[in-house]
């Protein structure tokens, strides 16, 4: 399945694939492209924001989030 558009990637298309995993090239762009934007934005990865329910973590609203640069 192609993690940008979740659409499934016949196999056939698949052996042949520079692009894996994804289908195309543009979503392989997209991908990156929202990789380094997420990348400049925040440091934790998406996964962790499943913890934020039950962590009062600091001051996620503020603008002086702390992370590498
Ligand atoms: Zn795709």
């Amino acid at each position: 399945m192609c993690p940008t558009c979740k659409r499934k990637i016949a196999i056939s298309a698949k052996a042949n694939n520079p692009y894996k995993p994804f289908c195309s090239e543009r979503c392989r762009l997209v991908d990156l492209g929202a990789w380094l934007d997420g990348a400049h934005r925040i440091s934790a990865p998406i996964s962790e924001e499943d913890m934020d329910e039950g962590m009062p973590g600091p001051s996620r609203d503020g603008d002086d989030t702390p992370g590498p640069n």
